[in-house]
């Protein structure tokens, strides 16, 4: 393939991948979304297959069939609820790639650099082999944690900042040192003890960051695995690999921004860790009322009266795999002219945009589904709001307990409406493990139960 079509390819791949992160911006171009972003991909596999760097198909085909055989069938069986975890695994596996390509692009011994080129080149080594080593290792536990393998909560160890800080002097003098190298056997030492530091810097980075903060330590090491692919881009001189690392690492960044913001933390702060560690016992809430229960044949009753309907689902509506059943719910209530809306936090469920993904697979439609900043101030005019498996995103202790760890999280509102209802199997707390007031407040009802068999309950109540 000549180089004047490959850069046409890329370029088409590029403005594809442009195109995908505009239509992901909103859920009813998402599809559309994901399909320039597929095809964007078979052009840029296509002409990085065919080009003159390519020099043996016998290796990349015996890659790509166990990758796709893999991908296949790992893509089927993964479940709504881990895909945190395997966006976490799939960000460590970019971040390993930035390590091989590292190195095998700094000892090839057909790749000769001299000057001001051979600087640049080592330096773009160097870099890409720590964002990669630390991605690689910061993946790995993110991974162990969503997926429950190593506990969520932060470990701190005493003086971590001075330790991070002592490992980032060691990787930046060792920096000096391996560009200032003149033979690659003198190569080895600063490069293997600077991967050894990053490896040991994702680990201890993530291990420090608490449960609730991990929506946006995901979408920092997604932000990561875009620069680790921006570097491997540069040591390949592959255009298209940089533009589209700097995409990926960008949208990532400014994703970590959105989510600090929604969950009122500073990025450094969540990246120095700790949270979730407070001693305060946050028993408070057992003094500010008794839980009342309730059963499907009063919330449907109650509903059926209700002019005005809200529904905030969480994490557990995606664990009981109740959407279809909500989906029904809203579908009835609807046709009995009841006003029915969604209220979505954007750190509901366990990633971005999980429950916009679970209503959508259920086809609620898209024009009740609204943002937490769009239904808040409604909530006084709401007769009844069904939270669905939902707890940290709908703690008042947020906004009234300046002890609680979640303090200053915006929530959504949902104990100012006339009446709430929250479906869950018992008095646990949710992901960040924090007491909710919510369950003990006057105009709330507790439906204990799996999320799914009460929904389903409900539909034939209705119904
Ligand atoms: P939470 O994790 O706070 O609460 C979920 C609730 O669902 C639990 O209290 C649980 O109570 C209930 N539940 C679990 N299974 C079922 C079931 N089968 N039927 C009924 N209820 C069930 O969820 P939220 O969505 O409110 O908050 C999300 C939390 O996760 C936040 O702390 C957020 O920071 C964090 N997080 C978010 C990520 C993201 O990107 N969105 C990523 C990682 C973490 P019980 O056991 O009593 O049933």
């Amino acid at each position: 393939m000549s180089d004047q079509l490959i850069n046409a390819f890329y370029l088409g791949a590029a403005t594809l991948f442009i195109l995908a992160l505009g239509g992901l911006s909103s859920n009813e171009n998402a599809k559309r979304g994901n399909l320039y972003g597929m095809l964007g991909m078979v052009l840029a596999i296509i002409a990085t297959v065919f080009s003159d760097a390519v020099t043996s198909y016998w290796v990349i085909v015996l890659c790509m069939i166990p990758g796709a055989i893999f991908g296949f069938i790992v893509a089927r069986k993964v479940k709504m609820t881990q895909m945190p975890q395997l966006v976490a695994i799939l960000h460590s596996l970019v971040g390993l790639a930035a390590v091989s390509v590292g190195y095998a692009t700094y000892f090839d011994p057909a790749l000769h650099f001299a000057g001001v080129e051979k600087t640049i080149h080592d330096i773009e080594v160097y870099l890409g082999i720590f964002i990669g080593a630390m991605t690689f290792s910061g993946s790995v536990i993110a991974f162990g944690k969503l997926s429950a393998m190593i506990n969520s909560k932060p470990v701190l160890l005493p003086a971590r900042h001075l330790i991070n800080l002592v490992m980032f002097i060691v990787v930046v003098v060792y920096g000096f040192v391996f560009v200032g190298v003149e033979s690659l056997d003198e190569a080895y030492a600063p490069l293997i003890i600077m991967t050894v530091i990053a490896l040991v810097f994702g680990v201890h980075m993530v291990i420090a960051i608490g449960g609730a903060d991990m929506p946006v330590v995901i979408s920092m090491l997604n932000s990561y695995s875009g620069w680790a692919a921006a570097a491997t881009g540069f040591m390949l001189s592959n255009d298209l690999l940089i533009v589209t690392g700097a995409l990926v690492g960008s949208s990532g960044a400014i994703l970590s921004y959105i989510m600090c913001r929604a969950m009122n933390r500073h990025f450094l702060s969540v990246i120095a860790g700790g949270f979730g560690t407070s001693s305060k016992p946050s028993g408070s809430a057992e003094e500010a009322g008794e839980v009342i229960a309730t059963s499907v044949e009063e919330v449907a009753q109650k509903l059926s009266e209700a002019k005005k309907v809200m529904i905030v689902p969480g994490y557990g509506m995606a664990m009981a795999q109740a959407q279809r059943a909500v989906a029904e719910v809203t579908r009835i209530l609807m046709g009995k002219g009841v006003n029915v809306h969604f209220g979505i936090h954007p750190v509901a469920g366990r990633m971005p945009g999980h429950m916009n993904v679970l209503l959508a697979e259920a086809k609620v439609p898209y024009d009740v589904v609204f943002e937490m900043d769009e239904v808040n101030d409604d909530f006084p005019n709401v007769d009844v709001t069904l939270v669905i498996g939902a707890n940290d995103t709908v703690n008042p202790a947020a906004l009234e307990d300046p002890g609680s760890p979640i303090s200053g999280m915006p929530v959504l509102e949902v104990w100012r409406s006339k009446m709430v209802v929250v479906l869950k199997r018992s008095m646990a707390t949710g992901y960040a493990g924090v007491e909710n007031p919510l369950f003990y407040k006057e105009n709330t009802r507790m439906l204990f139960g799996d999320a799914k068999t009460n929904m389903d309950e409900l539909v034939k109540a209705l119904g």
